[in-house]
């Protein structure tokens, strides 16, 4: 992933260029559209779904309120099994941490199984500094990363990419990176498939060191959890004779029968499945395999103080929110100039980077991640899909609006709006000028003039009508007369 991911310019500039790719757009269409079909199938299986988002809700809100103590807890029970834990304050500290680890291993490689928090803080770019390559083995994580790409949506990153680009990208630079694809590769996904296997089978096999995340952490017991599809996560896990997961703070539960409601509630919303094909639980360290956690804050107690804001760290990154947003569906996942993209990520990274403790890569004046931070939250329609599909129901809707009254506004903006809330807020007010409104109206501009005539450009003024409601109900007695 490119150092330049963080300094995008805002995210109307973005989005406007990406609209323009109708090859992008199709295929984030029939991407969305599938995964979100099959996601209603399997929930609409559940009779007890509401009670079960209910209990996820419930269940995250607990450990947040209690973070400290849940933290204690786990890094009690995970050094009890033999387990190693470190504390990162930010990215810079979490990527200092794990590149002293693998150099401690004399190793120069190592492979990660797909992890939002390492991408988060730059992990793979810090640890190349230092000179050790990482290599991802999620099938779509290896495609961002051969196609020197940015990861565009939380669980399928290469969504933006047809199969065609794909063997493109297989036959051109696998070859660079370890075993190359055959001559003569097809865009057959079982073509795509095996080369991508036989690829990743001899880099499993040659490595000593595996950086993962994690899905959940269990505090009563010191486990963590890691849901996947491919069986590459399963390899990363246990191959390798150094295992380091780096994972948010935030990914707590507080005892191992929550994970009955998350499991549940994870696969269904995510690939849409009853249940994932691989689910690995670990706790401490194995025989003849060290292990360490990083338990990583980067911004997120800043965001746990925030009363509104905070309710964006109950996400367990199921991507539901993005395969029923419209803005995404049309912008794609880069115009978010983020690893969270889509309505997520319009909360989640204001918040995050708002606490100041950013990536590491991120060497750009803050200008350059302000413009765009200040307009995530005006990435939506606020049409509510994605607070309907969340499955621990965050009201996205609810921290768009909040987010949005702390950016900055423009001067005239805000005399507007103080003048409406000067007459809202007599009902005498707003009967005077609704009535002045009906008497002028054919003299009303259709177009505001000056800096005001952004509104109108992209917003029709409705007609205002002769008569307001109010005066209609005296005048007829509630339409009795
Ligand atoms: S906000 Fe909700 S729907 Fe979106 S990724 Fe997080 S958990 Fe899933």
């Amino acid at each position: 992933m490119s150092g330049t991911f963080l300094g995008m310019p805002a995210f109307p500039r973005n989005a406007a260029a990406a609209v323009q790719d109708s090859q992008l757009r199709f295929n984030l269409r029939k991407a969305t559209r599938t995964i979100r079909g099959k996601r209603a199938a399997v929930v609409g299986e559940l009779p007890d779904w509401a009670a079960l988002r209910e209990a996820g809700k419930q269940i995250k809100d607990h450990t947040l309120r209690n973070l400290d103590r849940y933290l204690l807890q786990l890094e009690e029970a995970v050094t009890r099994a033999g387990g190693h834990v470190h504390w990162a304050a930010d990215a810079a500290e979490a990527n200092r941490i794990v590149a002293g680890l693998v150099e401690a291993t004399g190793e120069t490689s190592v492979v990660k199984v797909k992890s939002m928090a390492t991408q988060e803080i730059g992990l793979n770019e810090a640890l190349a500094e230092r000179g050790i390559t990482a290599y991802e083995t999620d099938l779509a994580e290896l495609i961002v990363q051969l196609g020197d790409d940015w990861p565009s949506h939380i669980l399928v990153p290469a969504i933006h990419r047809n199969r065609s680009e794909i063997r493109e990208i297989f036959r051109e630079r696998m070859g660079e990176w370890g075993r190359p694809a055959p001559e003569d590769l097809s865009d057959d996904p079982r073509a795509l498939a095996e080369a991508a296997r036989l690829h990743l089978r001899e880099r499993f096999l040659a490595s000593e060191v595996a950086i993962s995340g994690a899905n959940f952490m269990i505090a009563e017991t010191g486990t963590l959890v890691v849901l996947e599809s491919e069986g590459n996560g399963r390899m990363c896990l246990t191959l390798p004779r150094t295992l380091i997961s780096v994972v948010g703070i935030e990914k707590l539960l507080p005892a191992w029968r929550d994970l009955e409601v998350f499991l549940q509630l994870l696969p269904r919303s995510s690939t849409g499945e009853r249940m994932n094909p691989y689910t690995s639980t670990w706790t401490g360290a194995v025989e003849g395999q060290e292990f360490h956690l990083v338990l990583l804050d980067n911004g997120r107690t800043a965001v746990l103080a925030d009363e509104v804001g905070r309710q964006a760290l109950r996400c367990i990154r199921c991507s539901a929110c993005l395969n029923v947003c419209p803005v995404y569906e049309r912008a794609g996942g880069h115009a978010y100039g983020s690893v969270y993209p889509g309505p997520i990520g319009a909360i989640l990274t204001p918040q995050l980077r708002a606490s100041g403790t950013v990536a590491s890569r991120d060497r750009l004046p803050p200008s350059a991640t302000g413009d765009l931070d200040a307009s995530l939250p005006y990435a939506s329609s606020l049409c509510g899909a994605c607070f309907e599909v969340c499955p621990v129901a965050i009201d996205i809707p609810e921290v768009l609006v909040h987010l949005r009254a702390r950016t900055p506004h423009p001067r005239a903006e805000r005399l507007g709006m103080r003048a409406a809330g000067w007459v809202f807020d007599r009902p005498v007010r707003l009967a005077r000028a609704q009535r002045l409104g009906g008497r002028l109206r054919r003299f009303l501009p259709r177009r505001l003039p000056g800096p005001l005539s952004a509104w109108t450009d992209t917003r029709d003024i409705p007609d205002v009508p002769a008569e307001s409601f109010r005066d209609w109900w005296d005048r007829t007695e509630g339409g009795t007369r």
